[in-house]
Formats: structure tokens, C-alpha cells, sequence
């Protein structure tokens, strides 16, 4: 039996022993510096508003499951979750049309939830400012966790069960051997482990010191004040009843202003994201505490008045009740931010046997205690966990600088409105590939894409718009479609489809499989036969053990013993460098994403283009469909893939960073006498979905099998060896599914959508949308959408789109050259 140490006791690490425990995991000690009464982590003064929705299908289930499970953990006939219900106010039209959004996100990810009028909000929340608020969404299954309470009751079940508690020990480091954890070093000895799991909160960066790993979190203050006893509030039993249980109205979210409302007893409880950004250095704070109480713990901060002050008085307009009280008592209490105020999960990519749940809000954190022991259990989780991953940053978003400046963005936005494709502003120009200058030559627009600068369109392009013919004229977009979006796309397209355009294809992750062990690895974790000769790609899925897809890479063979891979994500990275480890053989994974680069070259004319720079072979012959091989293109060493996510004929050409500028020169000033163009991302996404070509994340992920998300064919039936995942695609391959992912194309030719909208038939949501664009080629807005697998080709469905319904069609796919005519000759 493995024995597990889970450093810190607070809401995370606690559900974990609970959730191991029920998986019949017997050998588990949970070390806290804390005393165990009261750790003295943000869970011991947490507030606990549970706000379940949220424009991610997966945060959203986490919350979902952290209600389930708080409702079911009680003692003396008291739970830990008062369902109290969730209300969101919109005080601006803006917002009252992001509440319509948010909506629709409920829909998709099945949360009931309702939009009520302004006169629904009064009646449910009578203190509100009848003058200032315009409507509301209310989701009766929000509510208080009673985190602290909560946190004593696992305590004490999972004791029972057999967990060793260790309160008041600091964990002071980690002891390894041969890559692999084996205990954490505690005052006076060591606690033997098989596998640590790091639930140590905005602590988190300590811990990770301990082992060389680098945790993109930042604690940050933020503070909580309580009014002295509002008069309408008053004399209610409720006061006497345990914090959380003694509420009655719903949570309240005034996003407006940064603000939210709670009840405690007959108080308000008011939270405030509209101060400066404050943090707080967790090391700083002392590893122990002694004598932690209610009004002193290590990550309790003194409440600074001053900057709560905009935060009353904005209070005091929407609850006229609150302008007969004062502050009682404030305190700025610490949490953990990140990059992209997601949690950081999973396993390290460094060291064996250590894991972290960390920057985790207690409305996620028994579904991310679920998840992990889920994947301790079986190696995989139910809810999809790609966006948690520790490993989704790439190096450079790991630097202290880049953590702290966009986790303090975080915290300022929290409660914006943000467009899905709002790029940060700052920090930008972290990595550009060797075209950069000569895209901002033509005016590009970038977009930022893990570090990435990456053009969307180019503004030199626009002319075109006046010779587009007027089957691809773009048609007119909504307010919110038309942001980071320009017509130029349109123009973009058609240069593509109808003569050839170039690609800057650079940011996509390149890494390098080599050794004389490197052919079974590939051969291991992938579902394709790469033992193809030298010169041929394979297009191919990773999966998990239950046959869920973890990602779909390209594997080219270049040389006997070196691969190539493109891949989606940096944990595609971590996932294969870490089972090389273990494999033992001898395989090196290099990452060469940035000192390569690479051009998209495709279109009809594409062949042409190249003819002119290059005297290697590029017929249909010389380089068929998914071969490589090494080529000179004006003198410059390549590497040429025949290979187009657009569905074109043409190339994807590798070299070199120092030669990618006199690469795209070359192509450049060759392709002037066959109309080329540089086009960027939205050109390009409109393209790969009118063929059909699935973005890993996006349409599927860990949740969904090949045969449903359409991707089968990557599997080769044929394949002999074992790989991961192997018997149970055998199995899924002889069921019908129970959902599928469709192509739909908008009926009316031009009402936009943007992705996680909810699909509707007969009335009822079934399934939500995941990627779309204006299909420029068939002259209507596409979707894909997951949809019960008994939703066939030409069956009618809606798409909710700011509570407007959009009919639109199941369609055969691809929409695009179905037969592959453009792609083979
Ligand atoms: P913690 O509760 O901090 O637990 C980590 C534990 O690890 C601590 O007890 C610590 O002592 C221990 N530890 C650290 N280092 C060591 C070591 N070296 N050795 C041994 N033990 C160690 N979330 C919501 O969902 N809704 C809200 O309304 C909400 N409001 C908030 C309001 C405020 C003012 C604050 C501060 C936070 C709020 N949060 C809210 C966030 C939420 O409180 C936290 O995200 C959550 O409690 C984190 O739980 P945790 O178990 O990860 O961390």
C-alpha cells in the first residue's frame, strides 16, 4: 500500500484524505503548521460564497460537486452548505448583458439558473436600491459553504477512518531518491511517503521551493469587512445559529463595483476586489503560528480603512439598509491568484510521487480533492483537468515577474467583463518568432497565445476587401462578435482557398523525440503505428487508461531514431518527457519551439510559390500527403511537412530561427507574382473548421473518447503493440455513443456565435457549442457543438446566443472538400 503525506489542512487537503479514504487508500498523514482547531490558512476565514458558474465547463463542475458534497457532510443535525441561492445584480446595461452570457454558460453546463427582472430582485433581495439595479441572475443552487466548520467535520470523520493528523509541524522539506519523493522532513525526523500531495495554499511557492519547482501562484491580500447590526436584519433567531447557517437572503454579487454581500446573522459580511493589488510574500509571514485565533492568523492582515473607503460607500448606495451602520471589523486576508486565475494541479513534471492542489477557492475545492484522488485511484479524472495543469505554463510564464504582473491583473479583473479572446496588455512581446518585424511591417494584429505574439490579421491586406468577390463579402457582426475581429479576415480566406497565403505557424509547441529508445515510447503512449519509414507523419491521439483523449500530436519520423513532435500543449511536453524518464531506455526530449520557426505555406498556388526559390522535388511525388524531408528554399536549409490544418495544398517549412527572416523574405517577395499573402489566426480557424479539424482543449479533451469526438480514425485498428488506452478504445469502438461532437451550420447565413453557448432542442438544452467561425468558403456561420449521439445529420437545434435563440443545422462534415481533392494532388 502507497502511503500518501498531504502537506496542510485546510479545505483542499482535508477533502483529499477524505476523498482517498473513500477510495479505500489506508496509509495517509495530513502535516499542518497549524494548531487543527484552527490552521490559520485563507480556509479559516474564508466567507464562503459559492458561485458555481462560470464561462468554464470545468470549474463549473468542480463548484457543482464541492455543493454536492458539502450538503452530505453534517453533525448534529447542521450541515455545512446553506443553499441560500445566488443572485447577480447588473446596475449597467453592459452588464446586464454579460448576466445574459452567464446564463447561457448555466445552460451548457447544466446549472439551473434563472434571469430575473428588477422587480425579481427586490422581492428576493428587498434591500436593494430599487433605483439602481436593472436586473439579476439568480441560481438557486449557489450558496454558503461553511469552509472552516467543514474543514473540523473531515477532520474528524477521515481520524476515524484512520489519518494521522499532525497539527503545529511544519513541513521544512521534501526528501527524494532516484527522482522519486520519499518523505517530508518535519521538526525532529521525517514522514515517509510514496507520493506527497502539496495542498499548502498561498503557500504553495514555499513548498515548491523545496523541490526546485516553480508554483505560478501569488498570495494576495483582500479584504472582508462585517457592519455593525443592520436594524432589518435584527432580532432574527438566526443570529444565534453557526456562521453561514445564520443567512436567509441569497449571496449577492455587485460586479459593478467589485463588491459582494453576505448575512451574518444580522450583519453584513461585504467583500472587496476594487482595492489596489496587495501582496503579501507567504514566507514572510513565518512558517508556524502559535496562538491562532479568530482575529490572528498568518494570513489575516490588518484591514487598511483607506482603501476600502470607494467599497462602503458604493455599498451604502445598493443596500440603503447598510447607511445606518459602520464598519464593525475588517481584516485584508491572503488567497493565491495565478496567471489565469485557474488553480495549479497535478503532478510535477520534475519529481515522481509529488503533486500539488493549490490556489484553490473553497467553492472548487472538494471537486479538485475529488479529482486528484481520482487520479491518484484510477490515472484519470471525470471532470477534465487540462486547464489546472501546473504544466499548462510555459517557462517563461513561470518567471517570478510574469506571475506576479498578470496574477495582479487577475485580481483587477476579476470581476470584468471579458471578451474570450481580450489579449493581456501587459506584459507582451515575451517571445515573437523571427517574422515578427516583418509582420508588424504589414501591419499585423497580434493576439497572445502563451507568451506568444500571434497575428490575427494583417492591416496591409485590407485593399483586398474592395476586389473580394461578392460571395466572400463578410457579413455585418454584433457588438460583441465584431471585437478582435476585422473584416480583413474575410479577405484572408478567400486568398487562401483561391490562390496562396502565408502562415506564421511558430507558436505551435515542436519537440524533438530522440535515442534508440524513442520508437517504443512513441509507440507506447500514441494510438497510431509510427514505425513507419523515415519521411512520414502520423497524425495521432495520446490517451488516457479509460481511453479519454489527453491530446492529438503529429508524429514525423525524420531519421530511424528521431522524431518530431507538434503538439498542442506544454504538458504534452511534460507527459512525454516525464514517461521517458521512466522508461528507463535511452530517449531525450528537446524542446525546439523556439529555436525553429515555421511557415504555413498553402493554397492552390502554393506549388508554384516554392518552384520559384527551390529545385528539390515538391510535386505530388516528390513529396506525397503527410511525408518530410529535408529541403533548400533560397539557399536556406528546411525541413518540409507536407501536411495543411487549412485544407490546401501546400507545406508547413521548418528551419532555423537565426535563417526564419530570409525564409519569409524569400517566400514573400516569390509569392508576389502568384497573389500571396501573409494571413494570420482568424483566417486560419475559419479554415481548419470548414475541414472539420478538431482543437485539442477546445472541442475535446480527457472527458471524450475518439469514436465521439469523430477523431476514430487516428486509432489504427491494426496496431499490435500495447499503448496507453489501448483495451478500452477496443472496447468503446463496438458502442453507439451517447453524445457526439457535431458540425452545425447557422441557418440564416449570419447570426455569429463565440463558443460555450448552449444548444437547444424542442425547448431543452442538450449540448453546448465549442469552437466557431464564419465559414468564408460556405457562406455561413459553423459551430461545433457536443449533442446527444441520437441528434442526426439534418436535425434543426437552436443556439442561445445573449438569450436570443439561433436556429441552426446538423451537417455532414467536413464542409470543406470532403473527398481531399485540394490536399492530395
Ligand atoms: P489553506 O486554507 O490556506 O490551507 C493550507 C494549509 O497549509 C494552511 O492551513 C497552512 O497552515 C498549511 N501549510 C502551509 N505550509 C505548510 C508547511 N510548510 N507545513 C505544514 N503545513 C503547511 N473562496 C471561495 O470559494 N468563496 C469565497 O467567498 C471566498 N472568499 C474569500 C475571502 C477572503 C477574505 C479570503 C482571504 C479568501 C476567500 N476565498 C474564498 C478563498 C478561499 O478561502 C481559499 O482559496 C481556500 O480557503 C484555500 O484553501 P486551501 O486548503 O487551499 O488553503
Amino acid at each position: 500500500t502507497q502511503r500518501v503525506v498531504i502537506i496542510g489542512a485546510g479545505i483542499v487537503g482535508t477533502n483529499l484524505a477524505d476523498e482517498l479514504v473513500s477510495r479505500g487508500w489506508k496509509d495517509i498523514t495530513v502535516v499542518e503548521q497549524g494548531p487543527l482547531h484552527m490552521p490559520g490558512g485563507s480556509t479559516s476565514h474564508a466567507p464562503g460564497l459559492v458561485f458555481q458558474t462560470t464561462p468554464s465547463k470545468t470549474m463549473t463542475h468542480l463548484a457543482r460537486y464541492t455543493v454536492q458534497k458539502l450538503q452530505s457532510i453534517e453533525k448534529d443535525g447542521q450541515g455545512c452548505f446553506n443553499q441560500v441561492g445566488g443572485l447577480e445584480v447588473a446596475t449597467t446595461p453592459a452588464r446586464l448583458e454579460d448576466l445574459k452570457r452567464k446564463h447561457g454558460y448555466a445552460s451548457s453546463w447544466g446549472i439551473d439558473a434563472r434571469l430575473v427582472s428588477a422587480e425579481e430582485c427586490l422581492e428576493m433581495y428587498p434591500h436593494l436600491n430599487k433605483d439602481m439595479v436593472l436586473g439579476g441572475l439568480h441560481i438557486p443552487s449557489d450558496g454558503l459553504a461553511l469552509a472552516a466548520r467543514a474543514t473540523q467535520l473531515l477532520i474528524e470523520r477521515t481520524s476515524k477512518a484512520g489519518v494521522r493528523y499532525l497539527g503545529s509541524t511544519p513541513v521544512t522539506g521534501i526528501e527524494r531518491a532516484n527522482g522519486r519523493v520519499t518523505g517530508v522532513t518535519i521538526p525532529g525526523g521525517t514522514v515517509p511517503a510514496d507520493i506527497i500531495v502539496s495542498c499548502a495554499g498561498f503557500w504553495g511557492v514555499e513548498i515548491g521551493k523545496m523541490v526546485g519547482l516553480p508554483i505560478p501562484l501569488l498570495p494576495l491580500a483582500h479584504q472582508y469587512a462585517k457592519t455593525t447590526t443592520v436594524p432589518a436584519l435584527a432580532g432574527r433567531d438566526l443570529n444565534n445559529k453557526p456562521n453561514g447557517l445564520n443567512a436567509t437572503l441569497p449571496i449577492l454579487r455587485h460586479q459593478d463595483q467589485d463588491l459582494y454581500f453576505r448575512e451574518h446573522g444580522g450583519q453584513y459580511g461585504i467583500g472587496y476586489y476594487g482595492h489596489r493589488p496587495m501582496p503579501v510574500v507567504a514566507s514572510s509571514l513565518g512558517l508556524t503560528s502559535q496562538n491562532v485565533d479568530e482575529k490572528n492568523m498568518p494570513s489575516r492582515l490588518e484591514f487598511t480603512t483607506e482603501d476600502f473607503a470607494p467599497a462602503w460607500t458604493e455599498s451604502q448606495k445598493l443596500l440603503p439598509a447598510l447607511r445606518s451602520t459602520q464598519i464593525e471589523d475588517g481584516f485584508n486576508g491572503i488567497f493565491s491568484f495565478t496567471p489565469d486565475g485557474g488553480p495549479v494541479f497535478g503532478q510535477a513534471p520534475n519529481l515522481d510521487g509529488f503533486y500539488v492542489a493549490e490556489a484553490v477557492w473553497v467553492t472548487h475545492s472538494a471537486g479538485v480533492a475529488r479529482a486528484l484522488a481520482e487520479i491518484l485511484t484510477e490515472g484519470r479524472s471525470q471532470i477534465d483537468m487540462t486547464e489546472c495543469e501546473l504544466t499548462r505554463f510555459e517557462e517563461i510564464q513561470l518567471s517570478h515577474d510574469y506571475v506576479s504582473e498578470t496574477s495582479q491583473q487577475n485580481f483587477v479583473e476579476i470581476y470584468d467583463i471579458l471578451h474570450p479572446l481580450q489579449p493581456k496588455e501587459s506584459p507582451r512581446t515575451l517571445r515573437t518568432s523571427p517574422f515578427y518585424s516583418r509582420e508588424k511591417d504589414l501591419g499585423a494584429y497580434f493576439l497572445e497565445l502563451g507568451g506568444w505574439e500571434r497575428p490575427f490579421w494583417y492591416e496591409a491586406n485590407a485593399g483586398l476587401l474592395n476586389s473580394l468577390p461578392a460571395e466572400w463579402k463578410p457579413v455585418e457582426r454584433d457588438s460583441w462578435s465584431s471585437q478582435f475581429y476585422s473584416p480583413i479576415v474575410a479577405a484572408e480566406a478567400w486568398k487562401t482557398r483561391n490562390a496562396v497565403a502565408m502562415f506564421d505557424m511558430t507558436s505551435f509547441h515542436r519537440f524533438e523525440v530522440a535515442g534508440s529508445g524513442a520508437l517504443q515510447l512513441l509507440q507506447r503512449l500514441t494510438t497510431g503505428d509510427i514505425a513507419a519509414y523515415p519521411g512520414t507523419i502520423s497524425w495521432v491521439l495520446l490517451l488516457n487508461d479509460q481511453g479519454g483523449i489527453r491530446s492529438d500530436i503529429f508524429v514525423s519520423r525524420l531519421e530511424e531514431n528521431v522524431f518530431q513532435i507538434g503538439a498542442n500543449t506544454a504538458t504534452d511536453l511534460a507527459y512525454i518527457s516525464r514517461e521517458a524518464r521512466r522508461q528507463g531506455q535511452w530517449v531525450q526530449v528537446r524542446d525546439i519551439t523556439g529555436s525553429t520557426c515555421c511557415i504555413g505555406l498553402w493554397g492552390p498556388r502554393a506549388r508554384d510559390v516554392i518552384r520559384a526559390i527551390s529545385s528539390d522535388d515538391f510535386s505530388n511525388k516528390g513529396l506525397r500527403y503527410f511525408g518530410v524531408k529535408n529541403a533548400i528554399i533560397n539557399g536556406i536549409p528546411t525541413t518540409v511537412f507536407r501536411k495543411s490544418y487549412v485544407g490546401e495544398l501546400g507545406w508547413e517549412i521548418q528551419t532555423s530561427a537565426e535563417y526564419g527572416q530570409r525564409l519569409w523574405d524569400a517566400i514573400f517577395q516569390a509569392g508576389k507574382n502568384h497573389g500571396l499573402v501573409a494571413a494570420g489566426r482568424g483566417a486560419f480557424n475559419a479554415l481548419r473548421l470548414e475541414k472539420g479539424y478538431r482543437t485539442y482543449g477546445i472541442d475535446m479533451n480527457t472527458e471524450h473518447n475518439p469514436y465521439e469526438a469523430g477523431v476514430g480514425h487516428m486509432i489504427r485498428a491494426s496496431k499490435w503493440e500495447e499503448y496507453v488506452g489501448k483495451s478500452a478504445v477496443d472496447r468503446l469502438s463496438k458502442q453507439s455513443p451517447v453524445r457526439r461532437l457535431r458540425c452545425l451550420t447557422v441557418d440564416d447565413g449570419r447570426s455569429m456565435v463565440l463558443g460555450k453557448e448552449p444548444v437547444f432542442k424542442n425547448g431543452k438544452a442538450v449540448g453546448y457549442v465549442t469552437s466557431s467561425a464564419f465559414g468564408y468558403t460556405v457562406r455561413k456561420p459553423i459551430a461545433y457543438a457536443w449533442l446527444p449521439g441520437n441528434l442526426g445529420e439534418g436535425a434543426g437545434v437552436e443556439i442561445e446566443y445573449f438569450g436570443r435563440r439561433i436556429a441552426a443545422t446538423i451537417t455532414a462534415e467536413p464542409l470543406y472538400d470532403p473527398e481531399m481533392k485540394k490536399m492530395l494532388t
